[in-house]
């Protein structure tokens, strides 16, 4: 495996260059086929031992240039200061289908910047990961991927005894928010251009020709933040953890820690244990999103030294965030057309949602059911499975009633729309539960779980019949289920 390595040729002020710290006797616990045939290689290959000795860190390619990256960060909305690759090693990049991307072992052993951390992650981390990831990619959602993941029998102590593991992600680049930030903080302006040039060189060369290419970039990471946002917002997923230092500056969704899938609808739902005052709740997102743009504004300011431009570059973030939400919730829906109205019907139906404590992803499955072409006299046992969903029926009746009427306006064909609808409301989505099944089996030695869920995540839309049960409601014992920042 040939590895290259552009970030290592950044000054070695941005990283520590280190090996990984090996882990006894690892084994493959599963890998991703989409993901490997981003970087060209042979998804039969991953399990074979000498992948599982190269991506548990045990041993490294030939001339790769293993590093940590340095960062710092807003936690919680508090300055945090220094942080950086914690337990996290870049081994390099690999070119392939899927074009450059950085391969990187999380969990690989300490670092510099581990802090009070011991630089592992944990199996059932690290599977949340893994499955989140590749689940991500297949709604089509902006994300950092994952190629396997490792695990060894090695101690690793969380709340409980647990066990250790390796995740490999890859990603064009984990440069973050809080990547500017460091170098800004610390007034080392010099630093902070070479990092906006490897940026804009690297991911970003349309914004060269730019007047002001620091402001270009501002603008563009602020508007694919917001359209990334609008994502998560359509689909129900909650990150948990929105820090700057997880806030990737390519617009993609990272950091994978206690994030959930909303279930029974509160727009106020917290994911995160840990999160008590809900500043990531999932209504919280979409301002966070933009505050964490304002975070990066203030850190790229000494390049930019236009005070108007940026807050206009930041002012783009509505409209970016509010056009894609809007594009997504019209494609949900199944209409064509936008009409002026149609927000409202938007927000009558998460009202009632919200009143009916309805499950996020079977509601929006279920919708395509809706028939226009139905006698009057039918519509209530037409709409049965659908209204079921709702504690509060009388206020779904409400809301179909002004449904129809506007699909009915539009000349919406049942057959035409279901079909599409069907192509952007999933059915499967990674549940808390589902995630803790796998989990709890792989703990046990048994990681065929881990694969099943990921090839029905990888097909998120479409109906296997034979997998229905992974549509269903969570059990009750998922009520206790609670995901912290501890992984
Ligand atoms: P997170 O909340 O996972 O985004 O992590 C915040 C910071 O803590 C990052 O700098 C991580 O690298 C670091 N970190 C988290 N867990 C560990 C660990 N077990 N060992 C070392 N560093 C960690
Ligand atoms: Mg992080």
């Amino acid at each position: 495996m040939q590895l290259d390595n552009s970030f290592a040729e950044l000054p070695p002020a941005f990283y520590t260059r280190l090996m990984p710290t090996p882990l006894p006797a690892p084994y493959f616990v599963a890998g991703s086929a989409s993901a490997a045939a981003l970087v060209g290689l042979d998804p039969a290959e991953l399990s074979h031992e000498d992948f599982v000795t190269v991506f548990t860190g045990n041993q490294v390619p030939p001339r790769a240039k293993p590093l940590s990256a340095v960062y710092s960060g807003h936690q919680f909305g508090h300055w945090a200061g220094q942080l950086g690759d914690g337990r996290a090693i870049l081994l390099g990049e690999l070119s392939g289908p899927g074009g450059k991307l950085e391969l990187q072992l999380k969990g690989a052993g300490m670092t510099p910047y581990s802090r009070m951390g011991d630089g592992r992650a944990v199996l059932r981390s690290s599977i949340r990961e893994f499955l989140c990831s590749e689940a991500m990619a297949a709604l089509g959602i902006p994300t950092t991927r994952a190629l396997m993941v490792t695990g060894s029998n090695q101690r690793v102590v969380r709340e409980t005894v647990e066990s250790a593991a390796v995740v490999t992600r890859m990603a064009p680049s984990f440069v973050r928010f809080g990547s500017f930030e460091h170098f800004s903080y610390n007034n080392r302006h010099e630093e902070l251009r070479i990092l906006a040039d490897y940026v804009i060189d690297g991911f970003y060369p349309e914004l060269r020709g730019a007047a002001n290419p620091y402001l270009a970039l501002l603008e563009e990471v602020t508007q694919r933040t917001g359209r990334m946002i609008a994502h998560w917002q359509a689909v129900g997923f909650m990150h948990g953890v929105m820090n700057t230092d997880n806030m990737s500056i390519l617009g993609l969704t990272l950091d994978y820690g206690p994030f959930g899938f909303m279930e029974a609808f509160d727009v106020d739902h917290i994911c995160n244990h840990t999160d008590q005052g809900g500043r990531y709740s999932y209504s919280n997102q979409v301002p966070v999103g933009h505050w964490n743009c304002y975070a990066l504004a203030n850190a790229l300011m000494p390049l930019i030294g236009d005070k108007e431009g940026a807050e206009a570059a930041l002012d783009t973030y509505i409209d970016a965030y509010g056009e894609q939400f809007d594009r997504l919730m019209h494609a949900k829906l199944g209409l064509t057309t936008a009409l002026e109205d149609d927000k409202a019907l938007f927000d009558a139906m998460f009202q009632a949602m919200q009143a009916g404590h309805v499950d996020f992803t079977q509601f929006f499955r279920k919708l395509a059911d809706l028939r226009v072409d139905v006698p009057e006299a039918e519509v209530p046992d037409a709409d049965a499975p659908l209204r079921d969903l709702f504690i509060d029926r009388p206020a779904f009746d409400v809301w179909a009633l002004r449904y129809r009427a506007r699909l009915r306006a539009e000349g919406s064909v049942d057959t035409e729309r279901q079909l599409a609808m069907r192509k952007v409301n999933p059915k499967y989505v990674l549940r808390n539960y589902l995630a803790q099944t796998a989990i709890e089996r792989a703990q046990n030695g048994d990681f065929s779980e881990v694969s099943k869920l990921l090839d029905i995540l990888s097909r998120p839309f479409d109906e296997q019949p034979e997998h229905e049960t992974y549509a269903e409601l969570p059990p009750d014992w998922a009520a206790q289920l609670e995901v912290s920042c501890s992984s």
